[in-house]
């Protein structure tokens, strides 16, 4: 085994979008950052005039993974700072084990620097709670079958029939099998669901609210493909609905750690 001369390897979450949305820890990699590998698919370029002038850039969106852990490799092996810049949060969809694996493997140090994940941004973006006391408490994050295959045990009508919160990722554009699965896991055809397009994007961002029965028709029409959120649950549009439940922490009667109730 090699080991690691200076560098260290840096796997940073961009955050969903906007550039403030990253942490001030990324930020302030990225100000110090000798070499930059981002993902530019998904991460805004406009990240990069954070960098110092002499900082080595290159996008990755049309590199293979073996291409993109030689290049890494060959920059830890001679620089400091090396970041790979990833949207979202790393630890979502975004190949992180399988690209630090042969890299810790040459023995490069690794750190992971947490990102806000677009599922997160979505929510925001449409001012939507994912959690309602008494009727959801669980967030899912998955997503549906497509070129990559499920395990049968989280096919998303399997864990639709919990009736929790899902943030479903990488499947708008099968926005028809999502709403079967849902169907065979027995949610109704007025259940509203929430599809937020390029969630914290400058001028980009489309929120989509509608049921399932209508759904795909509207993001259809909306002409939504990839870069979106599907929000399902039965904490969604809480606020317009008469039942809408308060959470028991901020309750008059309800003590805890901080607080005395006063009755
Ligand atoms: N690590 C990322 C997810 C990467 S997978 C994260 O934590 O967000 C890519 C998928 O994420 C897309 O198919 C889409 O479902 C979702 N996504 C990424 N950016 C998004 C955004 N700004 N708005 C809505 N969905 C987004």
């Amino acid at each position: 085994m090699e080991t690691n001369r200076s560098g260290k390897l840096w796997v940073v979450g961009a955050g969903p979008g906007a550039v403030d949305l990253i942490t001030v820890r990324g930020r302030a990699l990225l100000a110090r950052a000798d070499a930059i590998l981002y993902a530019g698919s998904l991460v805004s370029p406009e990240h990069l005039t954070f960098a110092p002038a002499h900082c080595e850039v290159a996008d990755s969106s049309g590199m293979t993974l073996e291409v993109m852990v030689a290049w890494l490799l060959e920059r830890v092996r001679r620089l400091e700072v090396v970041v790979r810049l990833q949207t979202g949060d790393p630890s979502l969809y975004g190949a992180l084990t399988e690209l630090t694996t042969p890299l810790r493997a040459h023995g490069v140090e690794v750190e992971v620097v947490p990102g806000v994940s677009s599922a997160m941004a979505a929510a925001a973006a449409a001012v939507e709670s994912l959690t309602l006391p008494e009727v959801t408490q669980t967030v899912i994050l998955t997503r549906t079958e497509g070129r990559t295959p499920m395990p049968e045990r989280e096919q998303l009508r399997h864990l639709a029939a919990h009736g929790a919160t899902l943030c479903i990722f990488l499947s708008a554009t099968l926005m028809p099998k999502v709403t079967e699965e849902l169907y065979q896991a027995g949610w109704s055809v007025d259940q509203p669901v929430l599809v937020v397009h390029k969630a914290s994007w400058p001028n980009e961002q489309q929120i989509i609210r509608g049921r399932l029965a209508d759904m795909t028709a509207l993001c259809r029409e909306a002409k939504i493909g990839s870069q979106a959120m599907i929000i399902v649950g039965p904490s969604l549009e809480a606020a317009q609905r008469p039942d809408n439940r308060a959470s028991r922490l901020y309750a008059e009667d309800f003590s805890h750690q901080y607080r005395q109730a006063n009755r």
